[in-house]
């Protein structure tokens, strides 16, 4: 484990927390009763919110299972990782390839509190977790480049962390600093909030958040898009994440888009 190690005192449980907010939806413990009363505003702003949620936990399952079995993938550098939610990212990549390699990026202190049970892979695997800002991609690189190699090729997932950067904040600039670097072969996989589908829920959703100090931003179509120029989505392209190469029928639209893509 890279960074400061755990201390409860770096958990700041008078203010609501995205990690946190996101383990109440989930169903998890991990959480504050600043987090669950606003996971319960949005929650009666949007009934849906919980099941966003668990769909976007699918897609990132699914997008995973993709990447490592039929894109051969075993390298994954996951940023905005979250607490953890069993089964998180490694189980599903070491289930295909036990030899994956997997490093973990959050910049809650609450996610480096849990991360040990990040940490534990298969014995022919290696699982990471390195306490960094998104916002920060060189430190994030340099640590990752400890156990990652990056002339050979990585995903690198994103999944409901772009949201919590704005534009002027840095989102594209961290985006493009991470892709940069990523061998030809390598993946972006990610999924973050629109207002496309449901508007109204959507911004009231946003503006709870807001005033329960957290950033959020929904993105369109378009702007999404923008994340992924100059690399090749895979099909089905942009959609919401309960579209993406669904398991089973959709019932409704997510209000999260989701994509894969490829580095030429
Ligand atoms: N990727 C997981 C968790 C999503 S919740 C999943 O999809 O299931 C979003 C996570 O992003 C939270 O854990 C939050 O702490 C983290 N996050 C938000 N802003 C961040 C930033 N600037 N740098 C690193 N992590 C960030």
């Amino acid at each position: 484990m890279t960074g400061t190690e755990p201390d409860s005192q770096h958990i700041d449980t008078t203010r609501p927390h995205p990690a946190r907010v996101y383990d109440w939806f989930l169903g998890g413990k991990d959480n504050y009763p600043v987090d669950e009363e606003l996971a319960r505003r949005i929650t009666a702003i949007d009934g849906g919110a919980p099941k966003a949620a668990r769909a976007n936990r699918a897609f990132m399952r699914r997008t995973t299972r993709a990447l490592a079995a039929e894109a051969g993938i075993r390298q994954f550098l996951d940023i905005g990782t979250g607490i953890p939610t069993e089964p998180n990212l490694h189980q599903i990549a070491q289930s295909v390839t036990p030899d994956a390699r997997v490093v973990y990026v959050d910049n809650d202190p609450i996610v480096l509190a849990h991360a040990h049970a990040l940490l534990r892979g298969t014995p022919d695997g290696v699982t990471e977790y390195v306490q960094a800002d998104a916002r920060d991609p060189h430190t994030i690189l340099e640590q990752a480049g400890r156990v990652l190699d990056f002339d050979r090729p990585v995903a690198l997932s994103l999944i409901a962390l772009l949201h919590f950067v704005a534009d002027e904040d840095g989102a594209h600039d961290l985006v493009a600093a991470l892709v940069d670097v990523l061998a030809p072969g390598s993946f972006l996989a990610l999924s973050t909030m629109t207002a496309d589908f449901d508007p109204e829920n959507v911004h009231t959703g946003i503006a709870a958040y807001a005033a329960g100090g957290v950033t959020l931003v929904a993105r369109s179509h378009a702007e999404v898009g923008v994340f992924f120029e100059g690399l090749e989505l895979l099909e089905p392209g942009i959609v919401s994440v309960a579209e993406w190469r669904p398991e089973e029928e959709p019932r409704e639209r997510i209000s999260l888009y989701g994509g894969v893509a490829r580095k030429p």
